[in-house]
């Protein structure tokens, strides 16, 4: 894992906003902590003509000027200084001339020998054309010493979400992939990853002793995985029509809150050793059959959904899904997974809630017979990240009588204001140094569409119910509520909620 050598970073997709909100930013934030490589260079890519000059004022306004705790005047122009952008169409290959130019040039200091990042920031359609110019114009080809270790000339990629629409696109995608580059040098992202909490589950639960032991299907009642957003698709309607909830959300950022809540701890904290539990757990999860897709899931669209620009008329795209999923394995025999995600809910938050079993026998006299509240574990991803362990204390001057309480972790309280970057700082500081612990491999990503298919196929079929509507600002359609309530449970809600 290495930066060692000069080293270029070329975003394709350069004047679109991944790159402006999110990419260009935390770069900077990475730059002022003293973070990049030093001999780092940023090579915009896009077919619009722009000087670099033009490149970084575009890149200034449209997102670091606006950042919070945004960057100096001094410290702008020092990491501007490291950005150039070139003209380019990915789409063909004499498209890419001037970048191969450019490079030249920028390389010309490591005999032809620096590193190469390449970050497609570009709409799903283009991946495939890019890959396939990059691999025949020699772009992807590193030498040979790479795989045992060496650090000069290295060639990455980075490739946004979403990756592929169903197993088949993808596992033809990860083909394409694999022509073109080795599997060592292909970041698939998904930014959940790249968030501090997310990667504290890890350290949760295999860095302490008190949890692990009561984590199986002797202590735990059921695992909920809430991704609510208060948005609505607003303007991205064309694509989200095409998408749909549990391609935007479940395939990706969901499946893999679960990969990490549900694993056995690796051997070792290396990427392979990592991304091999998670996937042994996306391969326990039950599969279904499309025709039984009702009885395992629910799905909802909220009001309004079809007038949204984009959005085809009648459309059944869901914009909400509450999935129950089991994970065939010793550990989690019969613990039902609920997951539920939609757009337009009353809160933006996403959080897991781990409810343990009930006590075996009650003692105290106001609890007999009541509906005592179980022990839960709340982990909240965002926005108040932090986790909440809820417990029965007895009421002062009362006679016994119960009040749940909790004991609560916050990252802010603990670490303050500056302790959560971005997601995207720590990711792209990962694919610079050669560590991909952090993103998905080919088969955890086939896995996860294995899972999602059949409840895509099975919503969507035409004689299928369409999707229950539901108000904007609630928390989904009623259908949800009675379907987690067939199984004598409730959603529950474990951060800032009740
Ligand atoms: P945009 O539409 O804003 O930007 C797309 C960029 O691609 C533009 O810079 C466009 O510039 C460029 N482009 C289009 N065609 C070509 C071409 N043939 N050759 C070179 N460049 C081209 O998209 P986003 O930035 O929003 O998204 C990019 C990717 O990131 C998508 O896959 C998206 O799903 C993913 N993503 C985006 C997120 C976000 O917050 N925006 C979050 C998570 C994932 P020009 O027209 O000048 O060529």
């Amino acid at each position: 894992m290495t930066t060692a050598g000069p080293t270029t970073l070329v975003i394709f997709g350069a004047s679109g906003d991944l790159t402006h909100r999110k990419l260009i930013p935390a770069l900077c934030n990475l730059h002022r902590k003293g973070r990049l490589p030093q001999d780092l260079k940023i090579l915009g890519v896009a077919r619009s003509a722009k000087t670099d000059a033009e490149f970084r004022d575009s890149l200034f306004q449209g997102g670091v000027r606006t950042a919070d705790m945004g960057p100096s005047p001094e410290e702008w122009q020092a990491f501007a200084s490291r950005i150039f952008y070139v003209q380019g169409d990915v789409a063909s290959a004499p498209g890419l001339e001037g970048l191969q130019a450019k490079l030249g040039e920028l390389e010309a200091l490591a005999d032809g020998n620096g590193n190469r990042l390449y970050y497609l920031a570009l709409a799903p359609s283009l991946y495939e054309p890019a890959v396939n110019n990059l691999g025949s114009l020699g772009m992807a080809r590193e030498p040979s010493s790479q795989s045992s270790g060496q650090s000069s000339g290295w060639r990455r990629v980075v490739v946004e979400k979403p990756f592929g629409v169903d197993l088949a696109s993808s596992k033809r995608l990860n083909d394409l992939m694999q022509a073109v580059f080795s599997e060592h040098q292909v970041y698939r992202i998904d930014h959940y990853l790249g968030k501090e909490t997310v990667q504290n589950i890890l350290v949760f639960r295999f860095a302490n002793t008190i949890f692990e032991p009561l984590w199986n299907r002797n202590y735990i009642d059921h695992v909920q995985i809430t991704v609510a957003e208060t948005v609505s698709v607003s303007q991205r309607g064309d694509y989200y029509d095409q998408a749909g909830l549990l391609r935007d959300m479940i395939q990706s950022h969901m499946l893999q809150l679960l990969s990490l809540i549900a694993m056995e701890p690796p051997s070792s904290f290396d990427a392979d050793s990592l991304r091999d539990e998670k996937v042994k757990v996306l391969r326990a999860v039950r599969k279904i059959q499309p025709q039984d897709a009702h009885s395992h899931g629910v799905t909802g669209q909220y009001q309004g959904y079809g007038s949204e620009p984009g959005v085809a008329a009648g459309s059944r795209t869901p914009t909400f899904a509450a999935l129950r999923l089991f994970i065939d394995n010793w550990r989690w025999q019969d613990v039902p997974f609920y997951l539920r995600s939609g757009k337009a809910l009353a809160e933006k938050t996403t959080e897991i809630i781990v409810q343990f079993r009930c006590p075996p026998h009650l003692m105290f006299p106001m609890a007999q017979g009541a509906d005592l509240p179980a022990n839960t574990l709340s982990i909240c991803v965002q926005p108040d990240e932090g986790f909440h362990l809820r417990f029965q204390a007895k009421a002062p001057d009362t006679w016994f009588q119960l009040q749940p309480v909790d004991l609560e972790f916050h990252y802010q309280n603990a670490f303050g204001d500056q302790a959560n970057p971005d997601a995207y700082e720590r990711l792209l500081l990962d694919a610079l140094t050669g560590d991909a612990s952090l993103f998905a491999r080919n088969d955890e990503i086939e896995q996860a569409w294995m899972i999602v298919d059949p409840f895509i196929t099975g919503f969507t079929a035409d004689q299928a119910p369409p999707p229950a509507e539901y108000p904007l600002g609630s928390w989904g359609p009623r259908e949800a509520d009675a379907f987690i309530q067939r199984d004598g449970r409730k959603w529950l809600r474990g951060c800032g909620g009740h």
